[in-house]
């Protein structure tokens, strides 16, 4: 089993993409506590490949989209504890704002990374992956404006950080076959926004826990604990039922 966190923007304004500043020191906190390790999804990868398994007491954090509180927020927490994570960056919105699509209510206009933040913290450790260029809903596109954005996006970044981008996360969750099958071939691994901890997952279609099913440092120990998997069942439940609310 290995748990996967979705956060997007770490800030006060309480929306449905939001965790705000303390309550992830919190929950860092309590993973250092019970003697667990934040980790990048590229490091979880690499020790599957080697050893078949998950590596234990890890939880791999990710952010979608690439706000700048990452930098100034995220940045300072994890490197308290050790941690690492990756982040999903858009590259068309690198030194921009979060309007990709309209942002969820309370949330307003975010700033989002600069190439010089995204830089130093890779050179930090922080893994970046690709969400492509835009955000769009990749199951509206043609094959080749699909693999431009999937794929182009990854190449902006390789070209800018002089690393190996080997991650992927499709923007609201959302895929088809040709999408599924240019990330297969291109990418080690990639996450969908399927509710639930990963356990047996293709590697291009992993399940994430997105941080707005859990509210409190109590049920985010449960979580890594394997406790709530019912929970999560039953919310993944009632997200099918009333559609594709969270626009990740
Ligand atoms: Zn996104």
């Amino acid at each position: 089993m290995l748990t996967i966190f979705t956060y997007h923007s770490l800030d006060a304004s309480g929306s449905v993409v939001s965790v705000t500043p303390a309550a992830f020191a919190d929950q860092m906190a309590c993973l250092a506590r019970l003697g667990w390790r934040g980790i990048s999804l590229r490091e979880a990868i690499g020790q599957q490949q080697q050893t078949g398994q998950w590596p234990e007491r890890c939880a791999v954090l990710t952010f979608d989209d690439g706000f700048a509180n990452f930098f100034d927020v995220a940045g300072p927490i994890l490197n308290r504890f050790g941690f690492s994570a990756t982040v999903f960056l858009i590259t068309g919105h690198v030194g921009g704002f979060n309007d990709w699509d309209a942002p969820p209510p309370g949330l307003g206009a975010q700033a989002m990374l600069t190439w010089a933040q995204v830089e130093r913290l890779a050179a930090d450790g922080i893994e970046f992956g690709s969400h492509t260029r835009t955000h769009p809903d990749l199951r509206t596109l043609t094959a080749q404006d699909a693999y431009d954005e999937i794929v182009g996006a990854r190449s902006e970044l390789e070209d800018r950080l002089g690393q190996t981008i080997s991650t992927f996360a499709y923007p609201f969750g959302y895929l088809n076959d040709n999408a599924q099958q240019i990330v297969k071939q291109e990418f080690r691994a990639a996450c969908t926004t399927v509710l639930r901890r990963a356990n047996g997952d293709a590697l291009h279609k992993l399940p994430r826990v997105d941080m707005y099913y859990i509210r409190s440092e109590q049920q985010f120990a449960r979580v890594i604990a394997g406790e709530l998997d019912g929970y999560l069942a039953f919310r993944r439940w009632g997200r099918s039922v009333r559609g594709a609310l969270l626009r990740n």
